[in-house]
């Protein structure tokens, strides 16, 4: 399992996560054992906009005894009727008593993440920041109770909105291929150059990003569903989210055991697995010739990692004051290139990468 650091802070997650919003209608002992599971093969960071109340004791119960080696993301504004059935609210008092509820069901003290729980319109926003359920969160975080505060989102001007607040350390957001290539549903909000540049100030500033809908619920593991008329796997859409700039883990839902074992191939997939170069065909005329970072066009005879060069190229554009370090201590730089050609045969994309890596080398040299 790889696991990535979270920028404002000393916590190591793994890049694959674990949603427990489908999770719901199976029996607290497999949830348990979902969890443990889970945990015994590396997952160590969970998303707990649970689908239902019945979730929080037997994730409780999983992580008792190791909870200061668990993560996860606890959503505020995402209320449980009596039911036990998942609703949500912009109530102070609903989210304080939910809270508390959640804080007692999973035998802990304190959250690592504090979500402010879908904020998708402006008025979400306001309504956050008017009924005190923002403050209430940067209250806990002041006192320690929530280590990190971030929002959940599928809207781009919104998010930018959030993160001019300046006090965020995560974001959840919806990424899949369909969504950034503009053939989503309602959710895949944003043009693909308003979404890469959304990802890329994440990473300049800092803010990690965990993934949710990487499979756009299922719908491109089917040619029958999927927008490209061709099913794409898992293993390709969590490395494609993977790719994508400021991206600490993806968060998959399971609903059971069967869905956990399938998902734990993903850290054993081979490169070739996991190469989602294929949805080339499907990327905008507007996108055509920028580089998305896959690495289909490796192997370089001059060993450069062609998609890591390119993405702190676009960062460093973008005003990220790390990407120039990041780039300094690659072993091969963009100035190593032989002009051989293969990229740009390779490239599904049609970028030009050979006149591309003067251009970087160029640029990181004057810079
Ligand atoms: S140049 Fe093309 S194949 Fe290579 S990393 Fe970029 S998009 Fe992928
Ligand atoms: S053109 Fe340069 S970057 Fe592309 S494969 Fe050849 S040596 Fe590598």
């Amino acid at each position: 399992m790889e696991y990535r650091k979270l920028p404002k802070g000393e916590e190591m997650l793994s890049v694959l996560g674990l949603g427990m919003g489908g999770i719901q209608n199976t029996p607290p002992e497999e949830i348990q054992a979902v969890v443990e599971r889970a945990i015994d093969n590396g997952i160590n960071f969970f998303d707990l906009c649970a689908g239902g109340k019945c979730v929080y004791e037997p994730f409780g119960k999983a992580i008792r005894g190791r909870r200061d080696k668990i993560y996860f993301q606890l959503h505020f504004g995402a209320v449980y009727k009596e039911s036990g059935e998942y609703g949500w609210s912009r109530d102070l008092d609903a989210v304080k008593k939910t809270f508390e509820w959640e804080l007692k069901s999973l035998g802990t003290d304190y959250v690592d993440f504090g979500f402010l729980h879908c904020v998708d319109e402006e008025s979400d926003f306001s309504d956050l920041k008017n009924g005190g359920i923002f403050d209430f969160v940067k209250g806990l975080k002041e006192n320690g109770i929530v280590r990190h505060m971030g929002f959940s989102s599928h809207t781009p001007k919104v998010a930018h909105k959030l993160l001019d607040e300046g006090v965020m350390d995560m974001m959840m957001f919806s990424i899949n291929p369909a969504y950034d290539l503009e053939c989503g549903d309602e959710y895949g909000i944003g043009t693909t150059a308003e979404r890469a540049q959304l990802f890329r100030r994440c990473e300049a500033e800092g803010v990690g990003i965990s993934v949710m809908k990487p499979f756009h619920g299922g719908r491109l593991l089917s040619e029958n569903t999927s927008p490209f008329k061709k099913a794409l796997t898992k293993n390709q859409c969590i490395r494609y989210c993977l790719d994508r700039p400021a991206v600490l883990a993806v968060v998959p839902g399971v609903r059971n055991l069967e869905d956990l074992n399938e998902l734990l191939k993903f850290p054993e997939s081979t490169a070739a697995q996991q190469d989602y170069s294929e949805i080339s065909e499907f990327t905008p005329e507007s996108a055509v010739g920028s580089c998305v970072y896959c690495n289909h066009c490796l192997p370089c005879p001059a060993g450069i990692d062609i998609g890591l060069v390119n993405k702190y190229y676009d960062l460093s554009l973008a005003g990220d004051k790390m990407a120039a370090g990041h780039y300094e201590k690659l072993a091969v730089k963009a100035d190593a290139c032989l002009g051989c050609g293969h990229c740009d045969r390779r490239c599904p994309f049609k970028v030009k990468q050979w006149e591309k890596m003067q251009e970087i080398a160029r640029y990181f040299k004057e810079n």
